[in-house]
């Protein structure tokens, strides 16, 4: 796991103990198909779907079952500590990816815990579809032990495309998305904002594509499947049931969504390769990221601004240093800046540094340092992406943390 967690653990209850009504997204998971362990895939991270929202009345949302909820589960606080022991967990679908962390959830094994799980019923199981794929999955010799030894209580819902439900203070509508064996995506409608949730969808089929559309109308954060290129699409992947950042872009811009996230990175996209779709996404549509394992946005925040944040630190294989540096890049505005600075905390893979700007989360920063060299000082020229932003750090300055591509 490349990020410890910062702001993730904060419970229901401190945040409605806030003044300012926000709902918290975090990412736990947000690769697709299995899971990756590849060095080269390390940034945006390599568990599979899972987020978590807390909405501003306390309530907690999980979305989707991948492996990212074990993540989750190891940062889970106690109901004790001011966490509300109810969570509803809603899930896309039945496939591998989307359901693999169920066994590995710890505070599914603790018995103060409550959980409401929400999903469709499938043609191939018939009722309490969701139940049974859990009980199936963890049936021997699959797994070790079976969901008796789960002791939270648990509750299994079944929820229809097109309905809306009242969960809290939120509004949860589904709707099917054009996926093999079925899938649906969740609109969540909280005080503080709209998360749309629509990962494994292919477009094509018109009056699926015409249902997302007014799933996703007006949108604060709309998550859309982004596994494959768009020429993918076209050709070698037509059929397997995702969509492409082009897409997201062109119903994002249709519906009036606020954020689009870049979601369900293919487990053959690298880093670099994910780096180049968000490039590209970012020339068509303002405001884009590309889910990443860590990442929080706040919806809600200072006049009704989303902040996105990756509060966690990688300072392991940092060394104390002091270079003087020109930086470039663009900040949360789009405008671009150039800025002298000193360079601290250097690694091979990325620095720390403190700027005046605040550039945008996952933009890129040309970083020109001076070194020592035999002759002088020379130029070292790198090129990396913003990774984190930590803008309270010290007064007037953000800390960025920047890792080197290039
Ligand atoms: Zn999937
Ligand atoms: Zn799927």
């Amino acid at each position: 796991m490349p990020y410890r967690c910062g702001e993730n653990c904060v419970p229901g209850a401190l945040l409605r103990k806030m003044s300012v009504p926000v709902s918290k997204l975090s990412f736990w998971g947000v690769r697709g198909s299995t899971p990756t362990v590849d060095p080269a895939t390390w940034r945006y991270g390599g568990n599979t779907p899972c987020l978590e929202l807390v909405a501003p009345d306390g309530t907690q949302f999980i979305l989707d079952c991948g492996t990212g909820l074990r993540s989750l589960g190891s940062r889970w606080s106690l109901p004790a500590a001011g966490r509300n022991p109810e969570t509803h967990i809603l899930v896309t679908h039945y496939h591998w990816d989307h359901i693999q962390g169920i066994p590995f959830f710890m505070p599914l094994y603790a018995e103060n815990n409550a959980f409401h799980f929400y999903s469709f019923r499938s043609k191939y199981l018939g009722r309490d579809s969701l139940k049974q794929v859990f009980e199936t999955q963890m049936a021997m010799p699959y797994f070790p032990v079976d969901m008796s030894a789960m002791c939270a209580k648990r509750k299994f819902m079944e929820v229809a495309a097109g309905e809306t439900i009242t969960i809290g203070e939120n509004k949860i509508t589904a709707r099917e998305l054009n996926h093999p064996q079925g899938c649906l995506g969740y609109r969540i409608e909280t005080s503080a904002g709209t998360v749309v949730y629509a990962t494994d969808n292919e477009p094509g089929d018109a009056k699926l594509d015409a249902s997302l559309r007014e799933l996703a109308r007006g949108a604060d954060i709309f998550i859309n499947d982004a596994q494959y290129t768009p020429e993918q699409l076209a050709t070698t992947r037509k059929g397997w049931g995702h969509s492409t950042w082009l897409e997201g872009v062109k119903i994002a811009k249709e519906v009036d969504a606020k954020t689009l996230v870049l979601f369900h990175h293919d487990p053959d996209s690298t880093d670099r390769m994910v780096d180049g779709l968000l490039k590209q996404a970012r020339e068509e549509f303002d405001s884009v990221f590309a889910a990443s394992e860590g990442m929080v946005i706040t919806l809600g925040a200072a006049e009704g601004r989303m902040e996105a944040h990756m509060p966690g630190t990688r300072t392991a294989l940092r060394r104390e240093a002091q270079f003087r540096a020109k930086v470039s890049g663009v900040t949360e505005n789009g405008e671009e800046f150039e800025e002298e600075t000193l360079v601290r905390d250097l690694s091979l893979q990325g620095a720390l540094i403190s700027l005046h700007h605040t550039p945008r989360l996952q933009s890129e920063l040309q970083v020109t340092m001076e070194t020592p060299g035999e002759d002088g000082t020379q130029a070292m020229k790198l090129r990396g992406y913003v990774v984190r932003v930590d803008t309270g750090a010290e007064k007037g300055h953000s800390a960025v943390g920047v890792v080197f591509t290039d």
